[in-house]
């Protein structure tokens, strides 16, 4: 089956093609330009033709363990691995790591989509109500138990900081908390990092602080360089406990499946891993962006009646209409999947139900994505960046104006 993300992606590109007026709030893709000087730099390496080694080149580990070392995490290059998108690297992280996968409840779509792939199962344990991308520390111990007693070998926990769906940064103790049950039970945590960048006040806690032997990072230049099609992952794998192993192992993995990062674009990497001023100040214009678009978002959908928690970093936001239930279940609308194509087919606002992301199908839920609005052209999309004022920009104005109106509509 075709991941709901890029699905969801195609469908509303292709209902713009044939002209059809619709809000793209579906896909998490950064619309953001190429900065020039890292346009430059691919441009510089197109004929950088040779397969290169499958953990990446040199120059790329070295700029990446600086990099993570600059940032607090003391890495040296041959712990790092590159790969055509985390995405790809998360899935030979979950066929490498033995056992079954514990998953907060939501995350992200492809978590379960390629355990179930690789024939794992999945032990969904519920996020703590202020915010996602953890399980719920005290549910977590018991649901372990539970798994063990129905057969399961849990043996991964998958760890969203921040998070996508719910656009949220854990609290560093719940952080910790869960991390401590993941020792206790022997559980190697993949930490999904992708979005730490893109904090939109101060930084995210990492596992790595908590469980430094057994913390896997997975990271990219997708989101917080916008770079999703050029597809830049690279993973930390830990010294410690099976680290060495683990990074043999992934790297078999990785010459079986991808054989190595395209050569050009680990030029690009090793050049914005660099952290040059004008890539961190490029980074600095998205997030303020991004903070402004999902704040403003979300008023929309708070004001709308919808509970919403507040976001904290990238461009998620993840409403609950549970307050509305009796409204929307009047005109038939009585979970996210109708939610979703309410809002698609009579409102022309495109988001993706919650279920996607393992949620209850009944839960009023759905994962709205702020990241498309910037503009169409890279003019828009720079004159974005640059604005003190980004929503006064009449693309967005419009968009806000098209949402509250849709909203407006779904609970009149
Ligand atoms: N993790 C999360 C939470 C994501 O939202 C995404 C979105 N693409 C990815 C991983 C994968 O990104 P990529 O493969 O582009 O690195
Ligand atoms: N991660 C993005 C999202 O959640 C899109 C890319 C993908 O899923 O691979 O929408």
């Amino acid at each position: 089956m075709h991941s709901a993300t890029l699905a969801i992606n195609e469908t509303l590109q292709a209902r713009r093609a044939a002209g059809e007026k619709v809000l793209h709030l579906g896909f998490g893709e950064a619309g953001l330009p190429v900065p020039e000087s890292v346009a430059a730099v691919l441009a510089g390496a197109v004929r950088r033709n040779g397969y290169g080694p499958v953990v990446g080149s040199a120059e790329a580990r070295e700029a990446a363990a600086g990099w993570f070392t600059r940032r607090g995490l003391r890495t040296r290059p041959d712990q790092v691995l590159f790969a055509p998108g985390s995405k790809a690297l998360l899935f030979a992280l979950l066929a490498t790591v033995p056992g079954d996968v514990v998953l907060p409840c939501p995350s992200w779509v492809s978590y379960a989509a390629q355990a179930a792939l690789i024939g794992k199962r999945t032990i969904d344990v519920p996020i703590p109500a202020e915010s996602g991308g953890v399980p719920d520390p005290e549910r977590l111990a018991a649901a372990l138990d539970e798994a063990r007693r129905a057969g399961s070998r849990p043996g991964a926990l998958v760890l969203t900081v921040p998070d996508n769906p719910t656009g949220t940064v854990a609290r560093a103790e719940r952080v910790q908390e869960v991390c401590a049950v993941a020792e206790r039970h022997g559980l190697t945590v993949i930490a999904d990092e992708i979005y730490a960048e893109l904090v939109h006040a101060g930084r995210a806690p990492s596992a790595t602080s908590y469980l430094p032997e057994r913390t896997v990072v997975t990271t990219g230049l997708s989101k917080s360089m916008a770079l999703g099609g050029w597809r830049v992952g690279f993973a930390r794998v830990p010294d410690g406990v099976g680290g060495a192993g683990l990074m043999d192992r992934l790297t078999g993995v990785a010459s079986e499946i991808w054989s190595s990062l395209a050569a050009p674009m680990q030029a690009a990497a090793a050049h914005v891993l660099a952290d040059p001023p004008e890539v961190l100040s490029h980074i600095d214009d998205a997030r303020r962006l991004h903070a402004a678009v999902a704040r403003a978002v979300h008023a929309e959908f708070t004001a709308a009646g919808a509970l919403c928690r507040a976001p904290e970093a990238g461009f998620y936001l993840y409403p609950d209409f549970e307050p509305l239930r009796p409204r929307l279940e009047a005109r038939g609308i009585d979970g996210g999947a109708a939610l979703a194509a309410t809002l698609l087919d009579r409102h022309g606002v495109g988001v993706l139900a919650g279920e996607a992301f393992g949620d209850t199908p009944r839960g009023l839920r759905a994962r709205v994505a702020t990241s498309l609005l910037y503009g169409e052209s890279d003019t828009e999309r720079r004159q974005a960046l640059r604005s003190d004022d980004p929503l006064s920009l009449p693309w967005i104005a419009a968009s806000l104006e098209h949402l509250r109106g849709a909203l407006g509509g779904l609970t009149a």
